[in-house]
């Protein structure tokens, strides 16, 4: 995302439209500005609330965007996406940290004993459908990518391998040695069961794990509980893998996060580990037929199955701490097909827009070419392959078991409640009536209309990105003199 130009660099009509901004009613809309949380691609809405008194039925105004600067409201467009709304999807990722953090060392109603329960950091990875370019690196020896026979060729003529030893930014990573070669259908068809292939695994282990202590599932379900928590990530050939924070809970009735514990004997990390690597090579999801009466095909996990212990504390044993992990996990939340280029990063729908194929990678686009046409096939209608933005994965990016710890719901409630107690004098929000707000004495009407969505001019949006940029320098500034008090007061 651009950063905003400089003052001399506007166009003269934008210039007017700031200068127009900025002559009227500025410091109110800056103000709103500040509350969508410097939002990109604010919604722009018109409307009133109101507050009805439960035992008088009096109604009384509280709020009318007829007041505002343009009368509306702006109101944040909240994605998590990186590319489409950098503060948006700042916020997003502050909260997933939370909420992935919480469930590893506690806070936000989840007890800190939860520290104390087995865990383990585990990625997920896809199998192969032809052979890559890829980075081989042991330290600082980088080995070449793969070795082949002078002289040998693939059944289509290309070079049987690649010397190269790559470097970390070379584009040719995980593009095909050959792209006929390559499986590029099977790839997508992969990305399409990806979800389907976790579900079945969650199950998988915790059969894995009855055996394991010689219980059957139901009364295995008695003693403990698998919490997880998720997030996908696309890898540079454009398959999905998932990263996963698997803990090891006590079996408890009550739903609330306060009511963690950990699990009985012999419930630990180990045998977690042990369940993970029983469960893992085995579950598999057929994929629907196709016409063509071609072999059945199954969806199933690669080889690599990278499965780390994430530390109590900050012991230096080169094991995972809760923050390096919840860190990882937070990262990859605002992300999805960015690394491709940004022909993926809006839902493409119609046939012309096919042609757009040429500005995305030979590899993606072959991918997105294997989209189209399999989503063409009735046989494969609930794969919903088309549209195929997302390269055949139609999943959630970053999804939990319920009790992992709170929601994303709580916390951005929470922070509602903050930013009102925080205007409101005295740190109590008032009703209409001047009393503490209580919802048992008020009911709460309110009636929005959708004017549009993003600032309304070039010159305004000038202004926004200005003010985001102005935040961001003075967050960055708190945090580095919060950094110094810290490390001088150690
Ligand atoms: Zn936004
Ligand atoms: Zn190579
Ligand atoms: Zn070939």
């Amino acid at each position: 995302m651009s950063e905003p130009v400089r003052v001399g660099e506007l166009l003269p009509g934008v210039l007017g439209e700031v200068v127009d901004r900025a002559g009227h009613g500025y410091e109110r809309w800056a103000e709103l500005v500040a509350q969508a949380g410097y939002c990109h691609h604010p919604i722009r809405l018109a409307g009133r609330v109101e507050q009805a008194d439960r035992t008088t039925g009096e109604v009384r105004q509280v709020y009318d965007s007829e007041r505002e600067p343009d009368g509306v409201l702006l109101k944040a467009c909240g994605t998590r996406r990186e590319s489409r709304c950098p503060s948006c999807a700042a916020v997003y990722r502050a909260d997933a940290y939370q909420l992935l953090a919480a469930g590893l060392k506690g806070g936000k109603g989840v007890p800190e004993s939860v520290a104390g329960h087995p865990r383990l950091f585990v990625t997920f990875t896809a199998p192969g459908f032809g052979r890559v370019h890829s980075r081989k690196a042991q330290g600082r020896l980088v080995a070449p990518c793969r070795p082949y026979r002078q002289g040998a060729r693939c059944p289509h003529g290309n070079r049987d391998g690649c010397w190269h030893r790559h470097d970390e930014d070379d584009p040719r990573l995980g593009e095909p040695l050959c792209p006929a070669c390559y499986d590029a259908q099977a790839q997508v068809l992969w990305n399409a069961l990806a979800p389907e292939l976790w579900r079945r695994t969650t199950i998988a282990i915790h059969r894995a794990l009855g055996r394991l202590v010689g219980l059957q599932e139901g009364e295995l379900r008695q003693l403990a509980r698998i919490s997880y928590a998720k997030v996908a990530e696309f890898q540079r050939r454009g398959a999905i893998h998932f990263h996963a924070v698997i803990r090891l809970d006590a079996a408890t009735d009550c739903r609330c996060p306060g009511c963690l514990a950990p699990p009985p004997q012999p419930f630990s990390a180990d045998l977690l580990e042990d369940a993970l690597k029983q469960a893992v090579p085995a579950v598999t999801v057929p994929c629907p037929p196709l016409d063509d009466g071609g072999p059945g095909r199954y969806a199933r996990w690669g080889e690599q199955l990278d499965v780390h212990n994430i530390t109590e504390g900050d012991d230096q044993t080169g094991e995972l701490s809760a923050e390096q992990v919840a860190g990882y996990i937070a990262k990859y939340a605002t992300k999805a097909t960015e690394s491709f280029g940004s022909g993926l990063d809006r839902r493409l729908t119609a046939d012309d827009d096919l042609d757009r194929l040429d500005q995305l990678p030979a590899h993606v686009a072959e991918l997105v070419r294997a989209c189209w046409e399999l989503g063409g096939r009735p046989e494969l209608d609930r794969l919903r392959l088309r549209p195929w933005h997302m390269l055949g994965f139609g999943g959630h990016w970053s999804t939990k078991s319920r009790r992992y710890s709170t929601t994303f719901t709580v916390l951005r409630r929470a922070r509602v409640q903050f930013a009102k107690r925080r205007r409101a004098r005295d740190g109590v929000p008032l009703d209409a009536w001047g009393r503490p707000e209580d919802d048992q004495a008020v009911i709460v009407v309110a009636s929005w209309v959708y004017v549009g969505s993003g600032y309304e001019t070039e010159g305004e949006r000038w202004l926004a990105l200005s003010a985001a940029a102005r935040a961001r320098e003075r967050r960055r500034v708190a945090w580095e003199e919060l950094a110094t008090t810290t490390a001088s007061a150690a």
